[in-house]
């Protein structure tokens, strides 16, 4: 049942996860680079020291896990190396890296929120 209509669905699915993502790599670089100002580039859970290349290996990872909080000082941010990241939320499996809203989510920017949602609504299409 592979009709080109079908196709075209899908292509454009495609094409908005790749919004979706870009998206979000571009706030996620936004926050990051300020996030990286403020903190030591030391890992909060391993003590690894990162500098130069390395620092592609840490992340910001958000305590409360709600990634669309962002305060300025800093105060929901922790630096985190990709593998104690990784860690932390295989522990709690939370929303963090998944591609959906988070229920319930207030907070949410305007712009951002309008991306997701007209994800959501294509994915759910079917
Ligand atoms: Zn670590
Ligand atoms: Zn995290």
């Amino acid at each position: 049942m592979a009709d080109t209509r079908n196709g075209e669905k899908r292509e454009k699915r495609k094409q908005t996860i790749a919004e979706v993502r870009r998206e979000q790599a571009r706030r996620e670089k936004s926050y990051r680079e300020r996030a990286l100002k403020l903190f030591p580039w030391v890992c909060a859970r391993c003590g690894r020291e990162f500098s130069g290349k390395n620092l592609r290996l840490l992340t910001v990872h958000h305590k409360d896990h709600d990634h669309e909080n962002n305060p300025l000082d800093g105060s929901n941010w922790e630096l985190l190396c990709v593998y104690c990241h990784d860690n932390e939320h295989s522990r709690y499996l939370d929303a963090e890296w998944s591609e959906g809203p988070t229920p319930g989510d207030k907070k949410k920017q305007p712009s951002t929120y309008k991306a997701f949602a007209g994800l959501e609504a294509l994915l759910k299409d079917k």
